[in-house]
């Protein structure tokens, strides 16, 4: 296989996976080899999303030198916070580059990044990991059909606060009961009760879909990435959306007693 992204290669491969450096153009070997990129990724100690710029401390490497049998050392550095670091060794073999090493490990990042999203959607946290785990495992076609479960969901439970209010009911009911045996129309109708992203995003269910039903292993395992970010930004906007339902609520409330305490 010919290099993936930084992306791909760091943050969202596991272990030992090997891609060929040849025919590689030299930004994209540099990207990788002498750790000239950014990323974007979960840091375990800002308990947040960040944006890593990678370096290294040794000599960089030209796609032109001979480079077989060496190792390297990529170390990124946190965007909010230079002392957070993720550290990646790399080794290159007949020409072949392998990610042998890397710290904190897959699933030290992937478990706290999939906890923050629990409160917002319960158990299909644990489906948004199993498709972390996947991709990395090299079953990229499972991974996809992970992140469209957790898609699902959400849209699935939109349409049943939809289905609660009466306001909906009677302006769009009828129509959604004609349309909802297509997403972007089933999107399009719910899109009140859905977070923003997702209703920008509504074109990712059918390229999930796609990788589901008509991709290769290898063709979803070079769109996990995008893939990811993609749930992540939907997921963050959820979080969000809830927030800013909970407080309206709340500022309803106060609105009710105060009017109640009035006098006269
Ligand atoms: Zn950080």
């Amino acid at each position: 296989m010919t290099l993936p992204t930084p992306q791909s290669f760091f943050i969202d491969d596991g272990l030992y996976k090997k891609y060929s450096l040849t025919g590689s153009s030299p930004a994209h070997f540099s990207s990788i080899l002498n750790g000239n990129c950014t990323v974007d990724a979960y840091c375990i100690k800002c308990k947040r999303m960040s944006i890593w710029q990678g370096y290294t401390r040794s000599f960089d490497l030209k796609p032109d030198q001979p480079v077989d049998n060496q190792e390297r050392n990529i170390t990124f550095r946190c965007a909010y916070d230079n002392n957070h670091i993720m550290r990646f060794l790399l080794v290159i073999i007949n020409n072949n580059i392998f990610k042998i090493g890397q710290y904190p490990s897959l699933l030290d990042i992937a478990n706290p990044e999939v906890e923050k999203y629990r409160k917002v959607i319960g158990d299909k946290a644990d489906e948004l990991k199993s498709a972390i785990i996947l991709h990395a495992e090299e079953y990229s076609i499972g991974a996809f059909a992970y992140i469209r479960r957790v898609f699902e969901f959400l849209i699935d439970r939109a349409e049943n606060t939809a289905k609660k209010n009466t306001q909906w009911i009677k302006a769009k009911a009828e129509e959604y009961e004609k349309r909802k045996n297509s997403m972007p129309s089933r999107i399009e109708l719910l899109k009140e009760f859905l977070p923003q992203q997702l209703v920008e995003k509504r074109s990712m269910y059918a390229s999930l879909s796609e990788g589901v039903h008509n991709l290769a292993e290898e063709e979803c395992g070079a769109f996990f990435s995008s893939m990811r970010i993609g749930i992540i930004a939907i997921l963050d906007d959820e979080i969000d959306r809830r927030r800013k339902v909970e407080e309206e609520k709340e500022f309803a409330q106060a609105q009710d007693e105060i009017n109640k305490l009035r006098k006269n």
